[in-house]
């Protein structure tokens, strides 16, 4: 590794945008690249120094540890500089072929890669969201082909060595001074084709596969909650770790209460004679029913607040509350007795009866 000032080397100012650094990165490798300076020790140098200056400012990452700690910063991140022109070209095979115009994109072909993540959208009541619940899901996932262990070769033969690239994966280009490396275009960078396709995976390496698992969901989850389980996700390929699997949380709605968080709301019918008299009435709770105290007088769409009967929260300890709103209802059909009790009260109360109003609208 340089000892040198990776700002310096590239000719830029601190503060410079990675547009900058890269157009700046270009301009010296092009001026430095061996195929262009034979055998010149100097050039060779500054090539190196050029490229580890941009390996380590392109990343911002190691760019904020190296303004904050320098050289000693970059420590911990494993990186080392390169060793030699290889090392270099390899690391940055998408880079170069971007700066001379080439395109497409270098695929390594022995580096360990992670599995990729998985979703499964599950559907639970709302009172499992409520009060949390084990659920089993099966879940299909890509595994490595047994038959022929992930080559994608027909069992009892072997992917043969691409003759186009002799294995390598990568194929050199010669542009006016320099000669650069493309991913095969024959093999698709893999280094080996296969002539006679694995009839279990269709030469593909891989086959689904199903996986039954139990899910804890736990108390106070909602809509949308997505659940992580870590590892559960496709496996890694190469010695890769696997993905993970997330858990999205359909909540269904509920008959009558309503979510706000975590607090509940419903609606309760009380009749007017609950209403105007006061008393206890049962109001439905998330585990049942309670008594709830109406005082004498309570008009409709009153709200009382039931402490604690709301739903658990998800992170710590207590619950939300329950709110309910009374709704005063008024009889549709009655009876002639009760119809009598009515005119009375509506007498008693000084109201006009219905008879009388009717002789009032007719005389006037
Ligand atoms: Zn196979
Ligand atoms: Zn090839």
């Amino acid at each position: 590794m340089t000892r040198g000032d990776y700002y310096e080397i590239l000719g830029v100012q601190r503060d410079a945008s990675n547009g900058e650094i890269k157009k700046r990165y270009r301009q010296i490798a092009l001026q430095y690249h061996p195929d262009r300076n034979p055998g010149d020790k100097e050039a060779e140098e500054k090539f190196k120094e050029a490229a580890e200056a941009y390996e380590v400012l392109r990343d911002p990452e190691k760019r904020s540890l190296y303004d904050r700690f320098g050289h000693d910063g970059l420590k911990g991140t494993g990186f080392t500089g390169f060793s030699g022109f290889e090392d270099i070209f390899s690391s940055f095979g998408s880079i170069f072929e971007d700066f001379f115009g080439l395109g497409g994109r270098t695929r390594s072909r022995t580096a360990p890669q992670s599995g990729a993540d998985l979703r499964y959208d599950l559907k639970i009541s709302f009172l499992e969201a409520a009060f949390g619940v084990e659920k089993k899901i099966t879940v299909d996932k890509m595994h490595r082909c047994d038959s022929c262990h992930g080559s994608g070769a027909r069992h009892g033969t072997k992917p043969e060595t691409c003759p186009t690239c002799s294995g390598r994966g990568q194929v050199m280009h010669s542009q006016g001074f320099f000669s650069i490396s493309t991913s095969c275009p024959h093999c698709h960078g893999e280094g080996t084709i296969v002539r006679e396709p694995c009839s279990r995976c269709n030469g593909t390496g891989k086959i689904k596969k199903s996986k039954s698992q139990m899910v804890k969901i736990p108390a106070g989850v909602e809509n949308g909650t997505r659940l992580r389980l870590a590892g559960e996700g496709e496996e890694g390929l190469r010695g890769g770790p696997p993905g993970d699997l997330y858990v999205v949380l359909f909540v269904e709605a509920h008959e009558f209460f309503e979510r706000r968080g975590d607090d509940i709301a419903c609606h309760l019918s009380i009749s007017f004679a609950e209403a105007a008299l006061g008393g206890e009435v049962e109001a439905p709770t998330l585990e049942g029913k309670t008594s709830v105290s109406i005082p004498r007088g309570t008009p409709t769409g009153k709200v009382f607040r039931l402490k604690g009967l709301g739903i658990p929260h998800l992170k710590g300890h207590g619950r939300g509350d329950e709110y309910v709103q009374v709704v005063v209802t008024v009889p549709t059909k009655l009876t002639k007795r009760q119809e009598e009790l009515l005119q009375e009260f509506a007498e008693a109360s000084g109201e006009t009866s219905r008879q009388e109003k009717k002789k009032f609208w007719k005389s006037h």
